[in-house]
């Protein structure tokens, strides 16, 4: 088992496989410019198979590969395929924008995937191509999280940051697609993660505030037990037993550093001990270098020894992450 000095047991990996995105949301990216890494930065696929063996092996339990956006990356189910045969996790899970999600799900879950969650930030045409900066791609995402949900890749989790001023007004319509499509929606708090630093407190929407919407609407919700001690949200039932949950993810509002089991690697092969983190620990180094598992398995005990207690972002002198979420892997 792998404890840091304050006694979390770390079981998850957040595995970016990508820096490279096909959205360009405004609570993430930049409009501009591109600044990818060189692709001789990132891991290639046997170096990343070989660091998620070697953190498998240290007591790692569950995986989500992320980005950048994954489907993006050519190979993808090759990888998941290749993790799956480690036998090392217990669960294999993907965080996706959704656009490639209707033709790619089948091949997903043949390879051995066992969850998605899809990040969905409006439900209007119009504001999805605002938000996202793309053009026309809500339809595309719609029919992913639908063929997710068909193919048994369940269950279908849809991630939408709310942004006050943005989409705010949006809270309630979520919770009824929530109802309608029998799934997991969760609200995320924005968080001090984007590139084009628009991030304050004004722009939060606490979770106590999407609570007293969806009250105020004539949803109320029953608060559900967690499924584990580190789950990131809040779940809830509607309180009329109508199907779908809610989730808050309140790192802000309602920090849960104290319960994280979380570390992530980035695309470059960096482990980060905290999302906001401001510095990186690097093990692409190491695999270059040849050095043999042992020598990395210790380096990660010792990256481990030192996870922040906490993100801080509510402090007055908070200092930002070094990497936007991008870069990071969410
Ligand atoms: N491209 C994939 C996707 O869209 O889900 C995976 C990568 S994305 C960086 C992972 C998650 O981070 C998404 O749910 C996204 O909405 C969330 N995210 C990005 N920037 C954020 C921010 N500033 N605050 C909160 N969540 C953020």
């Amino acid at each position: 088992m792998l404890k840091d000095s304050f006694g979390r047991t770390i079981t998850d990996l957040r595995a970016s496989v990508t820096d490279r995105c096909n959205f360009r949301c405004i609570y993430c990216r930049a409009a501009e410019p591109e600044n990818y890494q060189p692709p001789e930065h990132l891991l290639r696929w046997p170096e990343l198979l070989r660091l998620c063996g070697i953190l498998g092996r240290l007591g790692l339990r569950k995986i989500r590969v992320t980005g950048g956006e994954p489907l993006v990356r050519p190979g993808v189910e090759d990888f998941i395929a290749r993790l799956a045969e480690l036998r090392l996790y217990d669960d294999i899970a993907v965080t996706t924008n959704g656009f490639a999600l209707a033709e790619r799900a089948a091949r997903l879950r043949a390879a051995g995937l066992n969850r998605v969650n899809v990040s969905l930030d409006s439900l209007r045409a119009d504001r999805f191509d605002r938000i996202t900066r793309t053009r026309g791609a809500l339809a595309r995402v719609l029919a992913g999280i639908d063929a997710a949900a068909a193919i048994g890749l369940a269950p279908v989790k849809v991630n939408a940051v709310i942004v006050r001023g943005f989409n705010d007004d949006e809270i309630p319509d979520f919770a009824r697609f929530a109802r309608d499509h029998g799934l997991i929606m969760r609200f995320i708090e924005f968080m001090p993660l984007d590139a084009d630093h628009i991030w304050d407190h004004t722009r939060v929407v606490p979770a106590a505030e999407i609570r007293r919407a969806l009250l105020e609407v004539g949803l109320p919700l029953e608060e559900l037990p967690r499924n584990h001690d580190s789950e990131t949200a809040l779940r809830y039932r509607f309180a009329d037993g109508g199907p779908g949950e809610i989730g808050l993810v309140a790192p802000v509002s309602e920090p849960f550093c104290g319960k994280c089991s979380r570390i992530r690697l980035t695309a470059d092969g960096k482990i980060r001990t905290c999302l906001f983190s401001r510095s990186d620990n690097d093990l692409r180094g190491l695999l270059r270098a040849a050095a043999p598992d042992a020598d990395i398995a210790a380096e990660v005990r010792r990256i481990i020894e030192t996870k922040e207690d906490g993100h801080h972002i509510n402090d007055p002198d908070f200092v930002p992450a070094n990497r936007t979420m991008v870069f990071i892997g969410g």
